[in-house]
């Protein structure tokens, strides 16, 4: 498997993890933007929200409710934050692997 994200999944390649359930896992972005910066992905491989079916909705549902705790654990919550998806080619993702951006701390 090629997927860089699945590698941090099965600790094949090291990250920040700061929350890991059965479903999900989020960690530190290695080039954040923002004083924070956290990927929340889902630990099946989904490759865009382009690939997103149907039964994949509690998942991504997941996925925000995730972002929204550490929101609350990193002191964000009040002045708040940012979450974006990005997909595809115009939408400049570049890992293919979904991923849920949590940006916050400053403006
Ligand atoms: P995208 O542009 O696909 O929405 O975002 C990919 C994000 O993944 C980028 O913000 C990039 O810094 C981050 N990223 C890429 N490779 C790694 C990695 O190996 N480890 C971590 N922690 N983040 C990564
Ligand atoms: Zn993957």
């Amino acid at each position: 498997m090629e997927c860089i994200f699945c590698k941090i999944i099965n600790k094949e390649l090291p990250a920040d993890i700061v929350f890991e359930d059965d479903d999900v896992i989020a960690f530190n972005d290695i080039n954040p933007i923002a004083p924070v910066h956290v990927l929340v992905i889902p630990k099946r491989h989904i490759s865009s929200v382009v690939d997103i079916k149907s039964e994949d909705s509690d998942l991504m549902g997941k996925l925000i409710f995730t972002a929204k705790k550490i929101a609350d654990n990193s002191g964000v919550s009040q002045k708040g934050y940012k979450l974006l998806f990005r997909v595809g080619k115009d939408g400049g993702q570049e890992v293919q692997h979904i991923h849920l951006h949590l940006i916050g701390g400053k403006k």
